[in-house]
């Protein structure tokens, strides 16, 4: 009886300790959080990225380290396909400064459906992330929806009608 008591015992201990080093790792994939230029974080690629819609609508990507901060950062492959699936915009981009900015601006629209492909360097998988750039207002938070930080965000609330049942 004693040994399986100690057997439970150290596989509590082990348990414990396993737990413990995934909150030691301070990677919190599930807490949204805007990036340094208030846009939004893509967190399925490391380093985590960036996007942001510049004012004359161009898009800016910037590498972050693990505290949300711009890096320098040189990445193989960035490429952008948006707007219309028929005609389609690409943008490529080009370093300015620690971010890249893209070429030309994005489609005209308030959502434009974008597909951004990253490759980090030549041996890393090309990682693609499709979302809609909303450039409308977040009625609960501070930033545009496609940078929205606020728990409504993917979460199929109808924020035209929270607009307007706010009115
Ligand atoms: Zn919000």
């Amino acid at each position: 009886m004693r040994s399986i008591t100690t057997f439970l015992s150290t596989v509590a201990i082990a348990a414990v300790s396993t737990l413990s080093t995934f909150a030691e790792d301070g990677h919190d994939h599930e807490k949204k959080v805007a990036g340094p230029n208030g846009g939004r974080v893509i967190t399925s690629i490391e380093p985590h990225v960036e996007f942001f819609v510049t004012k004359d609508r161009k898009v800016q990507l910037t590498f972050l380290d693990e505290n949300n901060k711009a890096k320098e950062f040189s990445a193989d492959t960035l490429k952008l396909t948006g707007g219309k699936r028929l005609a389609p915009t690409q943008l490529s981009f080009a370093k300015s400064g620690n971010a890249y900015v893209s070429d030309k601006a994005l489609p005209d629209g308030k959502a434009i459906p974008v597909v951004l492909q990253i490759k980090l360097d030549k041996k890393s998988k090309k990682v693609t992330e499709k979302f809609n750039v909303d450039l409308s207002e977040c009625p609960s938070c501070d930033h545009l929806e496609y940078a929205c930080i606020c728990a409504h965000g993917d979460d199929g609330h109808d924020h035209e009608k929270e607009k307007a049942d706010k009115k």
